[in-house]
């Protein structure tokens, strides 16, 4: 391959001299790919390019706040008009009842919703307001599913029938970790099992309606019904983590499409518009337990910045007004699967692929990848491999098998889509020769 990395090299020489591992997020260090990460200089649509001036087509979209792929037009205007009116008041603003607005209308069960900067803190927050509104300390999550790094929810499931779990990263007291319930993704049995010894101990499950953070995977029939049924039976909170989904599965939601509804939601990424923000939202009683009406404290120097806001508004505006915005990148997303699937049959390479709306994994695994001991199985070595080949072909996927693909609107704009496609036939040829 003829693309040189040079200059990538050496700013992640010199940044790994003042920021630990080089990055300020590990998966950015594209540690489990083994090649240099690629710095990056400048975005338009769906191509990323790096300071080397290698271009890509993006799969990665920051993560999946970038809908309208990088550096969209609107965005960028609406931002750049908020830029010059000041960039943070600590008071409140006009746009940020605007946007609490779009998300209410949005999301019908969110009747009243604060902005935040992470969805880390949102799912944070979340949580401590479902402890304060339930008066109860434990809380259940799935396994493989990602809520931010809070110590509460870094937590890995326990050996064998063990339901209490385990810190996943050193700092996090055992004894926090042990009021945090794992259980396996789609796993309905287990989780009755659960709500049916310890149910009215708990004060919420949190759930990524469509897992994004273990490769995605998509819940079952009657999974998520499920959920809602037992925490209303036992008097916890549904907490529904759309941190992915919201607004990129549909403008109501992963919930609107499963048509669930949840008592708290947990809404980042698309809602920023590319800038820092999230939000936490639901049910106007549970919300008014927070400070300053409540007794649940919640706080933020920067929360609902003025450029944030303007970015989710214009984002969210031009998601309810551009009618074939949706259907456009799912469909980008379906062939870009389909494509996939039948490249693994002729190629005899073993692979699943899950696909929902926008987002999508190929696993390198027989599956079928329901929970993240499926996911687990999957040959990640080889996942590496396809990986690195894509990467010098111009093809950027997330660094690691655990992740998801997002298309944006940029691939409308620019297109690449029989690129795409060629260079995967070349990989998949090189990879079968590889087994
Ligand atoms: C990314 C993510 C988070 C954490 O959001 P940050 O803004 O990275 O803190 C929480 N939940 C889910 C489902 C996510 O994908």
């Amino acid at each position: 391959m003829t693309m040189t990395t040079k200059r990538s090299e050496e700013l992640f020489e010199e940044a790994k001299k003042y920021i630990p591992g080089g990055v300020n997020s590990p998966v950015r260090a594209f540690k489990a790919v083994g090649t240099v990460p690629r710095f990056a200089s400048r975005g338009r649509g769906n191509r990323l390019t790096d300071v080397d001036g290698n271009e890509y087509i993006d799969f990665v979209s920051s993560w999946g706040p970038l809908i309208f792929g990088h550096a969209s037009p609107n965005i960028v205007n609406d931002v750049e008009k908020a830029l010059k009116l000041g960039t943070s008041f600590g008071a409140p603003t006009e746009n940020e009842t605007v946007l609490a607005r779009m998300i209410c209308e949005c999301v019908p069960s969110v009747e009243t919703v604060r902005l935040v900067n992470s969805g880390t803190e949102a799912c944070m927050t979340a949580i401590r307001l479902a402890r304060g509104h339930t008066g109860r300390d434990k809380i259940l999550k799935f396994d493989g599913c990602y809520h931010g790094h809070a110590d509460s929810l870094l937590v890995a499931a326990g050996s064998g029938l063990a339901t209490f779990s385990t810190p996943s990263s050193k700092g996090v007291p055992k004894s926090l970790a042990a009021l945090t319930i794992s259980s396996p993704y789609n796993d309905r049995e287990s989780l009755r099992e659960i709500f049916e010894r310890e149910g009215e101990e708990i004060a919420c499950v949190i759930v990524e309606p469509v897992a994004g953070n273990m490769g995605v995977v998509l819940p079952e029939p009657g999974f998520l019904e499920t959920i809602r049924e037992l925490t209303s039976k036992y008097g916890a909170l549904f907490v529904c983590d759309e941190v992915i989904t919201g607004f990129r599965l549909g403008i109501g939601g992963a919930q609107a499409m499963f048509g669930v509804t949840p008592d708290l939601t947990v809404l980042g990424k698309v809602i920023g518009g590319g800038l820092p923000l999230a939000a936490f939202g639901g049910k106007r009683e549970i919300m008014e337990e927070l400070s300053p009406l409540g007794g649940v404290y919640q706080a933020g120097t920067l929360s609902g910045n003025p450029l944030a806001v303007a970015a989710g508004i214009s984002a969210i505006e031009r998601l309810r007004t551009e009618k074939g915005a949706f259907g456009r990148i799912n469909r980008v997303t379906k062939d870009w699967c389909a494509g996939l699937e039948r490249l693994s049959k002729e190629k005899g390479l073993k692979t699943t692929v899950n696909h929902i709306g926008s987002m999508s994994t190929l696993f390198f695994a027989e599956g079928p990848v329901r929970d993240f001991a499926s996911a687990r199985k999957s040959d990640t070595a080889l996942y590496a491999k396809y990986f690195r080949l894509m990467l010098e072909r111009g093809i950027y996927l997330p660094p690691s098998q655990f992740e998801a693909c997002f298309t944006s609107t940029g691939f409308m704009l620019l297109d690449g889509e029989e690129l795409i496609h060629e260079v995967a036939e070349e990989v998949f040829d090189i990879l079968k020769n590889e087994i």
